[in-house]
């Protein structure tokens, strides 16, 4: 099986177009924009000089390998084999930094002098305003005015990096309405700006390309089990899903691998039968959002339902096209996971092994609890971040636990 885009961007082989997803729903104005990365995108990420510096900066600035974990108390709790892979201690805290490195340099090759970028949470936006000081190069981050208000810390950070934060005041004033608002910005600045999108979503070829470079997750991940296990394959590999960039770089390099199970958590709020939860998979339907095709949470007439999740990275209406496709083909499965699993499964973790994992990755811990394991299956666990960004939420629910 191939699981790779065709030259427009479109997971699915099949000519209907119900069974593909992805391409480039731009406006005529993005039209030059979208072209010059797509045309350049391969040549600049694959070239020997790109590689040399993205490999240097992940091992020396954000601390690459991340490690493989055998975590032990979890796997005599479970009566299993449990792996992390420690996304969480990389610079910034989690994997989004993979992808900010990569896209600046890209932008670096393009000639472009200033970035935009968009956040929900603040995580992407302070993972871009990072790698804009390492760089020198202007920065601008779209967020919506009320996530502003809702992530002071970030805001703080992104503004000590020297990123400009712009807070959106239209539609719900979140994530989607942050990200219609950057798009917006680059039409009017075709020549000087790159914009770093932080998921494997919008229009091609950002989903492939984000995809390339958090890759490395499970590039890394094969050689470290072949040292740990003696065999490169896992039985299962689990990771939480908001637009799906840290699943799609661990599931990369075991697409074509049949007898690994990939197994993601949906953000499941407070229950897929509410409709508070973001569960874009189980739920939702295919449409476009931001240039791109794939399943949405919308209302039956196209209007986009906003997503609920307790952790701020899930909650995105929208999947990336691999995942819309994955899940069609049957060859990826996705699961949702209540806010009070989630919650469950990080204290759960914190006890047995010292390590507050974020809330979004507490969603794929928690799926633990819903598959059946044998002793001898070997389970690798991306843990996407760190929780030090959650220990708020964390706290309000300590005494329930
Ligand atoms: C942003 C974020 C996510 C969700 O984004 P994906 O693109 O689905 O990976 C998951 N975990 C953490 C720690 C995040 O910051």
């Amino acid at each position: 099986m191939k699981i790779q885009i065709d030259k427009n961007g479109y997971y699915g082989e099949s000519c209907l177009s119900s069974d593909r997803f992805g391409g480039a729903f731009i406006p005529e104005m993005m039209h030059e924009n979208i072209k010059e990365l797509q045309d350049n995108y391969m040549e600049i990420i694959e070239g020997p000089s790109f590689i040399k510096e993205y490999k240097s900066l992940l091992k020396d600035y954000v601390g690459r390998p991340s490690p493989l974990f055998y975590a032990e108390s979890l796997s005599m709790h479970y009566e299993t084999n449990i792996y992390l892979k420690r996304e969480d201690l990389n610079h910034t805290g989690s994997h989004k930094i993979n992808n900010t490195i990569g896209q600046i340099l890209l932008a670096e090759k393009l000639g472009k002098k200033r970035i935009i970028a968009e956040t929900g949470a603040g995580q992407h936006g302070v993972a871009t305003a990072t790698v804009c000081a390492l760089k020198n190069m202007e920065c601008v981050i779209y967020m919506g005015e009320e996530d502003v208000q809702r992530q002071a810390s970030n805001v703080a950070r992104i503004k000590m990096l020297g990123g400009k934060v712009i807070p959106v005041t239209s539609g719900n004033k979140t994530l989607k309405d942050a990200t219609n608002e950057a798009l917006r910005d680059w039409i009017f600045n075709p020549i000087d700006t790159h914009y770093i999108i932080g998921s494997v979503v919008g229009p091609h070829p950002y989903p492939d390309m984000v995809t390339r470079f958090q890759s490395v997750i499970s590039e890394e991940m094969k050689l470290q089990l072949i040292e740990k296990t003696g065999k490169p394959n896992p039985g299962y590999i689990l990771a939480c899903i908001g637009g799906g960039s840290n699943a799609a770089g661990i599931f990369y390099h075991y697409l074509n691998d049949e007898n690994v199970k990939l197994i993601a958590a949906e953000g499941g709020g407070k229950g897929v039968e509410t409709n508070e939860h973001a569960a874009t998979i189980s739920k939702g339907k295919t449409g476009i959002l931001h240039a791109s095709k794939s399943l949405l949470m919308q209302t039956e007439d196209g209007q986009i339902i906003e997503p609920y999740s307790i952790s701020a990275g899930l909650d995105y209406p929208g999947v990336g096209p691999l995942h819309a496709y994955l899940n069609k083909i049957k060859r990826a499965s996705y699961i949702s996971v209540t806010d009070q699993e989630a919650l469950v499964a990080a204290f759960r973790l914190t006890q047995l092994e010292g390590i507050i994992p974020a809330l979004e990755s507490a969603h794929a811990l928690a799926l633990l609890e819903k598959l059946e394991f044998k002793p001898n299956d070997i389970v690798v666990i991306n843990l996407s971040g760190r929780g030090d960004k959650d220990l708020n939420t964390y706290l309000k629910h300590v005494k329930d636990e």
